[in-house]
């Protein structure tokens, strides 16, 4: 039984007030969710002041959005891994979409961020999924290969034993049109199927959140797949009630 886990990412957005509110909106329907597990990832400004707010309340815990594929050193404006867990986050997002695109992330850059959220006891989050072209193509699951590949080829077979997967369809993000629940399920048996060609038991444990226009409508249905085991969301984790909404759909029982 894999628990299910709803993973905000708010990007770029947000001053402190925005941060007070959202959290206070989010902590004050949060406690009645049963077995599910809720992070948030602000930037990183702002990791102290949620930490603090989250204190109380161990229903939530943090996580960063990226982290350097660099240990610390003289690597100007980057935030290592280390730090990240030093400074409380449990999670880190790797490899999304828009920092393969606008910040020119390579497979190999982002196994490497991996490796080190590995090395610094974060749980690395790692995106894969395809562009419109690449769908349009024919080309997901050889895309989707590619991007697991380079992080077996850099951890090896165990890469995904402690780790999460989210797919998110580059067509679906911030767009408003998620994938199906049946084409979801679709990808993520395949990524389970190529995880288990290294290891089934860490294929049977690893969860795989689906990311790209989840709302809490449509979060109930792609969360009852077999394979969704919750969701990586952006813009509605910026909402408070849309968030606990979408956490509320991934609750056991
Ligand atoms: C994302 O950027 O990871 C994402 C899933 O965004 P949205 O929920 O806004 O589609």
């Amino acid at each position: 039984m894999r628990q299910p886990l709803v993973m905000g990412n708010w990007k770029m957005n947000g001053r402190r007030s925005m941060v007070e509110s959202l959290l206070k909106a989010v902590m004050a329907d949060i406690g009645d969710l049963f077995g599910v597990e809720v992070v948030v990832c602000p930037p990183y400004p702002y990791l102290g002041l949620v930490m603090d707010r989250l204190a109380a309340n161990s229903t939530v815990v943090c996580g960063a959005q990226d982290v350097s594929a660099y240990t610390d050193g003289a690597y100007t404006g980057e935030v290592s891994a280390e730090m990240a867990r030093d400074v409380g986050c449990r999670f880190a997002i790797i490899g999304h979409s828009e920092r393969r695109t606008l910040f020119g992330e390579t497979d190999a850059v982002v196994a490497q961020k991996f490796a080190r959220s590995l090395a610094a006891d974060l749980t690395p989050v790692l995106c894969v999924g395809e562009t419109t072209a690449e769908r349009d193509a024919g080309r997901t699951q050889e895309v989707i290969l590619r991007q697991l590949s380079a992080v077996f080829k850099e951890c090896g077979s165990s890469a995904f034993e402690r780790a999460v997967v989210a797919y998110e369809p580059v067509w679906a993000i911030g767009t408003g049109r998620a994938a199906s629940p049946e084409e979801a399920q679709t990808v993520h048996r395949f990524i389970r199927d190529v995880v288990a060609r290294q290891s089934a038991e860490a294929a049977g444990r690893l969860r795989i959140l689906y990311g790209g226009s989840v709302k809490a409508q449509n979060a109930r249905e792609l969360f009852g797949q077999d394979d969704i085991d919750g969701g990586l969301i952006g813009g509605a984790s910026l909402a408070g009630a849309d968030f606990v909404g979408i956490c509320r759909a991934a609750c056991i029982g």
